[in-house]
This record gives C-alpha cells, structure tokens and sequence, in this order.
C-alpha cells in the first residue's frame, strides 16, 4: 500500500509506462485528471498533423488516392487495441452517429432498452428511434428487441461483465478503448469514443464495430456515396460495399483520422496489460485515501467517483489549486487517471490536496 508520497515515488521510479508522458505534450505542472473527458496531445500526432496539412496544400484533391481508404485503415490500426480482427471496426462521425447507424440497421422488432443511468446521448438516440419506429423505449432488458450498454459506466467507472447475449446488443467501449483490456471476439456490435483514453483530440472519429459474420446482414440507415460499391461510377443504383465500409456515410475527416491512428499507436505500443495493470494500482491509490465516499466498485475502469455534497464546490476548488477533473451532476467528482501520462505523484497529490480542502471546512 501507498501510505507516503515517497511510496508513490517510488512506483513512478519503477513504472515500466513511465517514459511515456515524454511522448507527450505537456506545458505546465498542473495535474490533468481528466484524460477520461479528453486525452492529451501526443507529439507524434503534432507533427503528423503538421505533415498531413502540408500534404493537402500540396496534393490538393490529387491526395485523395491515399485518403479514400483512411477510416478503414485507421480502424485496422484501432483493432487490436479493441480486440478486434482487421476489417471488423471503422473510423468515422461521432459516437452519437455511429450507434443511430448501426442500431438502426439491427433493430427490426420489439423495445429498444438502455440502462436509466446511460449516457445522455446513447439514451437520446435510442429514445428517439424508439419514437421513430413506434416502439417502446424502455431500461428493461426482459423482452428487449436491442440493448445498447456502456462497458464503463461513465460516472460510476463500473466496469460491466461483456459477455455474448440473446438479444442484440451494442456494447458502448467510450470509457474503456485504450484504458482496459478489451476481447471482441464474441462480440457482435460496438461503438466507441476515440478522444477519451485514445488521445485522438478534440472532435476525433469515433469508431464502429461489427463482427465478420454478422456485416452482410446489415444496412446502415443512412445510404451515402462512401459506402457504395464502385463509388465513382456515379449513376449506378445503391449497393453497398460488401464489407465494414458499408457504414460510411460522406466524405471521412482525414486530419482526425490520422490523429486517431496516432493515438492508437501508442497505446499498442505501450499495451493494454500494463495500462490496465497501473489504472487498476492508481485508481486503488484514490480508493484507499480517499476523504470521502467512494462510488467505484472493485471492478472498474480508469476513473474514480468520489461522492460530495458540495462536489460542484470542490471541483471548482480543485482546478484553482491546479488539479484538473471534472464534476458530474449533482455530486460527483471524477479522478481519472491516463496510465500513459499520470504519475503516481499525481494521483497522491491531487488526493492530499482534496483532503486538505475538506480538512479546512
Ligand atoms: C464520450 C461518450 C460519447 C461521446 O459521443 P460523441 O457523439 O462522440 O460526442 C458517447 N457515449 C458515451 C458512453 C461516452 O462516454
């Protein structure tokens, strides 16, 4: 157990991840734990960035034989960080777009369900299919026609048992792509966040999933010209691609894609066991020293919910003294730990200045 500042020290010391956080950038000494809400800049992406952006003023619409493909190699490069095959997940829109896509093409009968606690965009959109189709939307997965679950639960950090089910269902990886170990392969469907654990940047494609098997059944709601078979063959009728690319809509964010490949590099590279490993031994950190209620079970993600009366207050609080997380309505605050970038000493500040902030009250 951790009981000094020099204990967390010490596992900084013998961190195997700890040359990591030079890869990215970092300008002050404030404590960023809010890697959850969005991931720091990496330099890699900085100058892929910088090359990308020359190679547009340079290739001008010449580029577009390299760029055409880029969600599907980008999803290539995302799929072992999901434990997903190659051909399986797409880079591409938002989250909130992504799930209307692909719960649309799976839904045909019965209620549409999503846990009370959700989300509020996975809740809307589930909601507002339901009103689309004239079905009930419900949080009662007895007779449900599609669930759509969160693997981390965002406030709480529960980490959900993924296991294959009856009923088809969306498995919502935002909290847990790039912060825990991840096996798809009895999975059907998934959709998920690339700006949170995967350091993709503001506004990154998020990502879709679909098992081999179960593609061809499907059709994204949403019939656009980078899905079509031979794309430029302008006047033939719609016949979508035969593979995962059947669920792009227009044409991809090439700079956000190549800022997700990027992230999803580092995270290989580092990989998902040691990430997992020093999340699971800095969340225990917050849970053992923590000056109030803890919210998180023992299985969990990345993130820490401690619970406040006068949470709002002592976030505010916090980010004055340098501490950057966040408030989630009405009294939790969130600690969420980035393994590629927080160090222990962080973490034990951030605890310490907590606990002296409550001390003084
Ligand atoms: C972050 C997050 C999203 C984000 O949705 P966007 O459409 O990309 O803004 C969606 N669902 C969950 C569970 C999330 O944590």
């Amino acid at each position: 157990m951790v009981d000094r500042r020099v204990d967390a020290e010490a596992l900084d010391r013998a961190d195997p991840l700890a040359a990591f956080r030079e890869r990215f950038v970092i300008t002050d000494d404030r404590i960023y734990l809010d890697g959850n809400s969005l991931g720091r800049l990496p330099h890699a992406t900085a100058e892929r960035l910088g090359a990308m952006t020359a190679d547009w003023g340079a290739r001008l619409v010449t580029g577009w034989d390299d760029w055409l493909d880029a969600p599907r190699r980008t999803g290539d490069v995302l799929a072992p960080v999901i434990g997903a095959q190659p051909g399986e997940v797409l880079c591409c829109d938002s989250v909130t777009v992504n799930l209307y896509k692909l719960a649309a093409a799976i839904h045909r009968q019965g209620p549409l369900v999503t846990d009370a606690t959700d989300f509020p965009t996975d809740r809307y959109v589930l909601q507002g299919l339901a009103t689309e189709r004239g079905v009930p939307f419900s949080h009662d997965p007895q007779g449900a026609g599609l669930i759509v679950r969160s693997h981390v639960d965002y406030r709480t950090g529960a980490l959900a048992d993924m296991q294959p089910s009856d009923t088809p269902t969306i498995w919502d990886l935002s909290y847990s792509a790039g912060a825990v170990e991840i096996d798809l392969s009895d999975i059907e469907y998934a959709v998920g966040c690339t700006y949170k654990y995967l350091n993709g940047g503001p506004g990154a494609p998020a990502f879709l999933y679909v098992r081999k098997d179960r593609q061809a059944a499907l059709r994204s709601p949403i019939w656009g010209w980078f899905a079509q078979r031979d794309q430029f063959d302008m006047d033939r009728a719609y016949d979508p691609q035969p593979g995962i690319a059947r669920f792009l809509a227009g044409t991809p964010p090439i700079l956000g894609l190549a800022a997700v490949e990027e992230g999803a590099r580092i995270t290989t590279e580092a990989g998902l066991p040691a990430i997992a490993a020093k999340a699971r031994a800095q969340t225990q950190l917050i849970i053992d020293h923590a000056p109030c209620e803890v919210l998180t079970p023992d299985v969990r993600g990345s993130h820490v919910a401690l619970r406040h009366p006068d949470a709002r207050a002592l976030t505010a609080a916090l980010i004055e003294r340098d501490v950057i997380l966040d408030f989630r309505a009405p009294d939790v605050i969130r600690f969420g730990v980035a393994p590629l970038y927080t160090r222990y000493v962080d973490v034990w500040d951030a605890v310490e200045r907590l606990t002296n902030l409550l001390a003084q009250r």
